[in-house]
């Protein structure tokens, strides 16, 4: 059986997914169909959580020296603010979105994926495959024509929304596809004093509009189409995109000198199933979002993030393997259900079109924003680190009564601290006080297991974290075999390990 895990597409999601199998020490082959990447700057946010994910692989450093800081996001209704989010109050190392075009954030992730020894075949389509027990078969097709046959032990689609791969496997969205309709311009904004650190976002019957800073001096402007009997894919006038800002904005700004002007629609969907046998989806291919939210590349960076270290352990003979690679659809369709759900509500509370019910939103919304637990709600939600995994099936026994997190849910990190799943082999972690018991557990599992143990967030108990920093498991320090019972169901044994 070949070992190589071969992945198609070399988008954020793609190079993300390549790098993070082959730091665990897995082959991968990454196939890319283009000879050179987009140059459009197309998604600018990385937010909270996914540069504390990239931070394991060490291509944050490079991002944040990049980009630019986003630290805050204001709603107004006209020129009405009706909220102020500041993401200074997420508790992690990383509290602001960094702004920087898809392009950029592209090359990054590609230099470091070479750090790794890994280039992308650019030029190379994956243009037919079928799957069996043991592995994939797949036909590559070079830019000379050539077909080249390859057998490899997992296939992963990051081939973005026009997916061959999911179309492949005939798998089709679990809710009914939705598709909604675009405007977004990068342009110079004269008036309206914005700052160049926040997000703003307009209300309007018509439809929502946002404006933000991009690198370089200029604003991106996003706008549903909302009801537009007009709307025309392609390059739509600035005139277009002005009327927009003047019916939707605050008044008095105007667009000019526009350095991208896109009109375009978004099939909005989320694939039943992120796996079948050894082919797998992740990123666009999986899941669409309309772009309210900008969470489309992040969601595909997690997905990655999430099934990188399953595939790494169930690649070195993992117990129960088909469990953990299974839990990543459960895991991650979750999570993209949850977000096409927020953003459908954010949708609809923008676009209230009766007089007295718009009142009564800017009314609850202004009282909503004024407390701050509902604020940190909303600066967590979008940076996307309040996502858990509460219904997973490799989480630990669930019990209420002890100190969160639980398992499932985000071990944040304190400033300083060293991100979990650093180094060559996907390892937890334990947060534990020291004590003989824990020690003849880090014994029995050397390797996967990291040499240090870290501060217990409580005294009375232990967490296991999982590499991609979710608990895996809580116990009280009398119930240590619950931890090493779930080490025993997931992770493989030292004579395994040293056998890769
Ligand atoms: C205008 C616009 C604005 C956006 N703004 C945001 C934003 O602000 N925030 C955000 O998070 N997201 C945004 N998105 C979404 C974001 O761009 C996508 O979610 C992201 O690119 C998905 O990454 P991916 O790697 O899954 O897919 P893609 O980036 O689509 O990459 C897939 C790659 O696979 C290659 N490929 C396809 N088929 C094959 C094959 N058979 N063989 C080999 N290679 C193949 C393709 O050439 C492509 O390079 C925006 C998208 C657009 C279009």
């Amino acid at each position: 059986m070949s070992d190589v895990v071969l992945i198609a597409g070399a988008g954020p999601v793609g190079l993300v997914m390549a790098a993070e199998l082959r730091r665990f020490g897995v082959p991968v082959r990454v196939v890319e169909k283009e000879i050179e990447s987009p140059a459009q700057s197309r998604a600018l946010f990385l937010w909270t959580r996914t540069l504390e994910l990239l931070a394991r692989g060490g291509a944050t450093e490079a991002l944040i020296a990049a980009g630019e800081k986003l630290t805050a996001t204001n709603i107004f209704s006209g020129k009405k603010l009706i909220g102020h989010v500041d993401f200074n109050d997420i508790d992690s190392e990383y509290p602001y979105a960094l702004l920087l075009p898809q392009a950029r954030t592209e090359e990054i992730l590609e230099a470091n994926l070479a750090k790794l020894g890994v280039t992308v075949e650019r030029g190379v389509e994956l243009t037919a495959f079928s799957s069996d027990v043991h592995g994939v078969t797949a036909t590559l097709t070079h830019p000379d024509g050539k077909a080249e046959a390859v057998r490899a032990a997992y296939l992963i689609g990051c081939d973005g929304g026009g997916s061959f791969v999911r179309q492949g496997l005939g798998l089709t969205s679990a809710t009914a596809p939705h598709q909604s309709a675009w405007y977004l311009a990068d342009v110079e904004l004269q008036g309206g004093g914005f700052s160049r650190s926040e997000l703003n976002s307009f209300w309007h019957e018509d439809g929502f509009l946002a404006l933000f800073p991009i690198p370089g001096g200029k604003f991106r402007v996003i706008a549903n189409a909302g009801k537009a009997k007009d709307f025309t894919p392609g390059t739509p006038p600035l005139e277009k995109i002005q009327a927009i800002i003047d019916a939707r904005g605050p008044g008095g700004v105007t667009a000019a000198n526009p350095a991208w002007l896109y009109a375009f629609r978004v099939e909005e969907y989320n694939i039943a199933s992120y796996r079948a046998g050894r082919v797998f989806l992740a990123g666009d291919a999986a899941h669409v979002h309309n772009p309210i939210g900008a969470q489309g590349l992040n969601m595909g960076i997690h997905d990655a993030c999430n099934l990188a270290w399953k595939l790494a352990l169930a690649y070195r003979g993992a117990p129960n393997a088909e469990v953990l690679l299974d839990s990543y659809t459960i895991e991650r369709q979750a999570v993209a259900e949850r977000v096409v759900a927020n953003l459908g509500r954010a949708a609809h509370a923008a676009t209230v079109r009766n007089p007295t019910l718009q009142f009564a939103r800017n009314l609850l919304g202004n009282i909503y924003f004024g407390l701050a637990p509902a604020r940190r709600q909303v600066a967590e939600t979008m940076s996307e680190v309040s996502f858990s995994y509460d219904h997973s099936p490799i989480n630990g026994v669930e019990d209420h009564a002890l100190p969160a997190p639980g398992p499932g849910q985000r071990v944040a990190l304190k400033p300083g601290q060293k991100p979990f799943g650093l180094g060559p082999v996907p390892q937890f972690a334990l947060l534990a006080e020291p004590g003989a018991k824990v020690e003849k557990l880090r014994h029995e599992f050397p390797g996967l297991l990291e040499a240090e143990l870290r501060p217990a967030l409580s005294p009375r108990c232990i967490w296991l974290v999982r590499p991609d920093g979710y608990v895996a498991a809580v116990a009280l320090r009398e119930d240590i075999y619950l931890i090493e019972d779930y080490l025993y169901t997931y992770v493989p044994k030292a004579e395994d390990l040293a056998a890769f």
